[in-house]
Parts: structure tokens; sequence; C-alpha cells
């Protein structure tokens, strides 16, 4: 460890200027930017520079950058995951420093994508590279895979993983996105929350017309909509449609004990976003709300006129959109079956149109790896790291657990306050680093299996 921590110290410079490098390369997926084959590229020379065979690897839409290295067959083989691609950066005006012209600022280097998420993957791929200097060797076979649509949704990598299985064949995969938990301390994450998006669309006449001079003979189709979306959501707040909850599943009694140690400042929260109390159903606790149970939201509504002042019109139609976070073993195909019987029954003349989706992940904690990981995080950051059941959020994680069939462990490396989507986005260098110390140590120990 000594020596690693000089390695670090000696190189921190260098490795500041490898990830500036990067976050200068706007690889907006979501917009036709050279960008993203640009940072496509890049990537392939930082994996060769660190001791993988890279290759770009076609996919439908942006390339994945793969690289590997294979030690030993009888050695444990490391799937790490991470995304080249980047948010837009809108609002630009409240950026302090523009997005793609890197600036470090106490001890923080900002930039979009400085954190989310090509500091954490260059993180995985500097650490391959201190323990071939260290050691000579890796202690583990490695293969390493660079989405460039991850903020689009992903909308290839389940294609991309099944056509490439044999290549990815592996024991466990290994993610580093997001911030740590609240509090700033070391976390591993087993689950991710699944989603899916809908839009319902209510009509009425043919256009907008006078609500007095038309009043009572067309259609009221935002009263359609409202009363729809009424008959989705009880008083208590639970989802009324029809076998929404049937497949959650209950945690298991290691998920409980996990979540009973991760700490609550419900006041903080509360303050935080200046509201008096947690919505309804009033008997789940934070954690089950944010983890183990699923949501259904009203993302937008749109309809008629709500600018200033009145205007007397009745709208031709209404529009919502929701979100739905899905939990194990929930799949989206599933509960977009329940809402589209739903709508047909309570109102049939609303159009329902699916927008995107992805299935919910679980790693169990009892898997083979989580107390090595455990141990290696605690060695490489010096305190007891906060075990977390799930995201309240979605990542594409089901492809390793559900397609490759390998449990999925996730270690985020940023600060709680990384501003990832938004302006400011921030990497601190010492967790930068840190994440080096950390993927190296975690990637030692698991090719000694010793927790
Ligand atoms: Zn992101």
């Amino acid at each position: 460890m000594n020596e690693l921590n000089a390695y670090l110290s000696d190189n921190q410079d260098q490795f500041v200027d490898e990830l500036c490098e990067l976050v200068r390369l706007p690889s907006i997926s979501t917009q036709a930017n050279p960008g993203v084959q640009a940072c496509a590229d890049a990537l392939v020379e930082t994996m060769r520079r660190g001791g993988l065979e890279p290759r770009l690897l076609p996919t439908p839409g942006q390339p994945v950058v793969f690289g590997q290295r294979m030690v030993d067959p009888r050695l444990p083989t490391v799937l790490i995951y991470g995304h080249y691609d980047v948010q837009p950066v809108d609002p630009v005006e409240d950026w302090v420093t523009p997005p793609f012209e890197p600036v470090i600022r106490d001890g923080r280097l900002y930039g979009r994508g400085s954190s989310d998420n090509k500091g954490q993957h260059l993180a995985q791929l500097l650490a391959i590279r201190a323990l071939l200097k260290l050691d000579g060797e890796l202690p583990t076979n490695v293969k390493v895979i660079l989405e460039g649509e991850e903020e689009n949704g992903s909308p290839h990598l389940a294609w991309f993983v099944e056509h490439n299985r044999e290549l990815l064949a592996c024991n466990v995969a290994y993610t580093s996105d997001g911030p740590v938990h609240e509090s700033g301390r070391a976390t591993l994450v087993l689950g991710v929350r699944g989603m899916l998006g809908v839009e319902l669309r209510a009509r009425g006449a043919n256009r907008d017309v006078h609500s007095g001079n038309r009043g009572g003979v067309v259609p009221y189709p935002a009263w359609d909509l409202v009363h729809l979306l009424a008959s989705m959501r009880r008083p208590d707040g639970r989802v009324a449609i029809d076998g929404f909850y049937d497949s959650v599943r209950p945690p298991t009694i290691a998920e409980r004990e996990a979540i009973s140690r991760l700490p609550l400042d419900l006041p903080a929260h509360l303050r935080q976003y200046e509201f008096d109390r947690l919505p309804p159903p009033d008997d789940w606790g934070y954690y089950d709300r944010l983890m183990l149970q699923p949501t259904l939201n009203i993302t937008g509504l749109n309809g008629g006129y709500a600018g200033h002042g009145i205007k007397t019109i009745i709208p031709h139609q209404a529009v919502a959109k929701l979100d739905m976070r899905l939990v194990p073993n929930q799949t989206p195909d599933e509960i977009f079956d329940c809402l589209e019987r739903h709508v047909r029954r309570y109102a049939p003349g609303v159009e329902l149109i699916r927008l995107g989706d992805m299935r919910p992940s679980r790693t169990a904690i009892d898997n083979p790896y989580t107390q090595t990981v455990i141990t290696a995080l605690r060695e490489a950051t010096g305190e007891e790291p906060y075990v977390v059941p799930s995201l309240g959020g979605s990542l594409p994680d089901y492809v390793f657990t559900e397609i490759l069939g390998v449990p999925s462990l996730l270690v985020p490396y940023a600060n709680p306050d990384q501003n990832n989507h938004a302006p400011n986005e921030n990497f601190e260098l010492a967790r930068f680093i840190g994440g080096i110390r950390t993927c190296a140590t975690v990637l030692r120990r698991l090719g000694t299996g010793t927790a």
C-alpha cells in the first residue's frame, strides 16, 4: 500500500492532465457531436498505454471501447464498465467556467464529464497501469467496456452484451459511477431500480375553441386526463393500477440489515428541499421508498393555457408524461401491460405511448465477492464502507446480472456534490486519486480472493 501511495502521489499531476484531456472532448451522445468518436479514439490510446489490448467494437449506435488483459485462466476475470459519453451542458450560462475547459478550483476539477463518468473510469484504467508498473502483472484477468450512449439510456448495450457474450465472459462486474453515500463515506452498491417512461395523450376537438361559445358542446381532454391520472393513485399514496405491486420481491434479511445501518438525517433532507414531511404512504421508511418500492411519478403535464392572465379556451389536447421506477422482480413489459389494461378500462380514448425503459437489477449481498470488496474498500479508504442494496436511480446493470448472469458490484468514487448532469460538474481530486487506489486494491484482493 505504501508503494502504491508513493506511486500515486508521484504521478498525480500526470493523471490529472490525462483526465483534463478527456474532459476537453465534448462527447455529448444525445447530440450528433464529433467529440463522441474523438473520445472513443482517445480511450483506445489510454488503454494501450495502460497495458490493455484495446479495440473499438461497433454497435448500431456509438462504438464500445473494449480492452482486455488475460493473465491466467485460473484467476478470476473482472469486467469493468464505464461510459465515455456525457450529458448536455445547458443551461451553459450557469457554469462558472466553460464546461469543456477543465479547471481546478479548491481541489476539484470542474468540467462536464469530470466525474460522470470520465474521471471514474479513467481511475480504473490508471489502477490497471499502476498494478502493471508496481507488480509486473495484474492480479486478475481484466476486461473493460466503455460505452458511448449511457446518457442516452444505453439503447444498444443489451444488444452489444448479447452479441459478445463469449468476449465478455467473466466472474464479476465492477462499475464506478455516481456519488458515494451522502455522508461522504465509501460505498458499495448492489443494485439499481429500473425505469419505464410513458406518455398519455387525451384528445378533444380538432382545435382549441372558445370556452363560452362552445362550452358544454365539445369534449374536455384536460378533464379526461386528470380523471385518468387520479384513478392511478390511491389517497394513501399507493399505486392503484391492478397488478402493479404483484412482482415486488420483499427484501432479504441481509438487505434489511444493510439498510438499517445506513445513517439518516431526515430533518436535514426536509430542510434541504424546504418541505415539512415525506409524501404518503406514511408507513414506508425513507430507504424503503428509495430502494425497495417502485414509484409512479408524473414528470410533466401539459394542456391549454397556463401563462400570464386568463385565456378562455377549451384546449384540444392534454398530455402527461409519467416515469415509473421499478424494483426486482418487476419488468418494464409486465408493468406496461398493467398500465395498458388500466388505461383501456378507465379512459379508452386516451392514447398510451411507450417511451423507454430499463430493467431493475439486484445482486445478492451474500455473493462470493462482497466481503472481499468491503475489505479492499476498508484498506484503500480507511473507512468502514456502507453497503447499499440499491440505488434509487437506474443504470443498465441488468446486462451483467441477467444477460451475463454474474454478480455486479458498484463502487462509486465521486463526491456527493459532484453536480452530475448539472452545471459545474466536478470531481474532488483526492477522490479521483482515491479511486485509483481503490480499484487497484479491489483487483489485488479479488486476485488473492481474501476478505
Ligand atoms: Zn450520468
